[in-house]
């Protein structure tokens, strides 16, 4: 893998030398850029259809169809099955569900009702789909499972992994909604891409890092005096030192350590918010930093 330069992506790192002239290969990742952008702008909906696009685009480019050829979803995967018989787990009715679901928002439009399902299926069929499509067809692995070897940059693929880990939390659930497996990254997209949304002087002022320090400090002094027990984590988005702020449960002089638990949490520099409902993801993010504070207060 190579990066050129004349290839215009966000968020990879990585990509085949071959990738200008394996159409639609360009095309396909550029339609995951364009999901992701949709992720981070709450457009679930609009999120998993182009990265069903994109699914077809990469698996036309491994089967080396012409692009001018139409070939439906489901001829394409039976190709792909017959070109790499046990490329993916992923069963037909799971596939099937997929293209159902794509075609019903294409012909019918969506509403906020389908955000849900949207999100899990992205996550559940989608990444699963097209990472297993990749690793075959161009050793080109879309999650960085080793930490080392994915094609999306670092940030992306490390939130990524936090999708998949918080949906298969949350797929043990009773309704769960799905579109907080992708919080992170959604939150990730928006902070790093935040300039591009700014008016010159918001970008400037953003910039002059003095002044967002002490607007940090003031937010910091503020959360700390409303959340008296709290404690301070490096934020698990925009990594800042100390600015996750998390108001732990009510702490009382016979609680045990193991009943410390973190209820809400908000970064002072991104302002990533993770309210009580997501508790549970604040304590999953932290919990190095977690493990951490609790053994300095038994050695205490
Ligand atoms: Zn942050």
């Amino acid at each position: 893998m190579t990066k050129k330069s004349n290839v215009n992506l966000l968020f990879f790192r990585a990509w085949p030398d071959t990738i200008e002239s394996r159409a639609p290969l360009l095309s396909a990742l550029q339609k995951i850029d364009t999901s992701f952008l949709m992720v981070s702008q709450h457009r679930f909906p609009d999120a998993f259809t182009t990265f069903v696009s994109a699914l077809e685009s990469a698996l036309k480019a491994g089967l080396n169809t012409s692009t001018e050829k139409r070939a439906d979803f489901k001829t394409l995967l039976d190709a792909a099955h017959k070109m790499h018989p046990n490329f993916t787990s992923i069963d037909s009715s799971q596939t099937r569900l997929l293209r159902d679901t794509r075609n019903t928002f294409e012909h019918f439009g969506f509403s906020p009702k389908d955000d849900s399902q949207s999100a899990r299926l992205l996550l559940e069929i989608g990444v699963q789909l097209l990472d297993d499509w990749l690793s075959q067809a161009f050793a080109l692995p879309l999650l960085d499972r080793s930490e080392k070897n994915g094609c999306l940059d670092w940030e992306t693929g490390k939130h990524l992994r936090y999708s998949m880990r918080f949906f298969a939390k949350q797929a043990k659930e009773h309704e769960a909604n799905f579109t907080h497996s992708v919080y992170t990254l959604g939150h990730s997209i928006r902070w790093r891409c935040r300039h591009s949304y700014m008016s010159d002087w918001e970008s400037e002022l953003a910039n002059d890092w003095s002044a967002q320090a002490d607007l940090s400090h003031h937010k910091k002094e503020q959360l700390q005096r409303l959340w008296l027990d709290h404690w301070n984590f490096d934020c698990p988005v925009c990594g800042e030192y100390e600015a996750f702020v998390c108001k732990l449960g009510d702490l009382c002089e016979d609680l045990q350590l193991e009943d410390i638990v973190i209820k809400e949490g908000l970064c002072v520099n991104c302002d990533f918010t993770l309210s009580p409902a997501l508790s549970w993801m604040a304590q999953d993010l932290c919990s190095d930093q977690f493990e951490d504070a609790l053994r300095g207060l038994t050695n205490a």
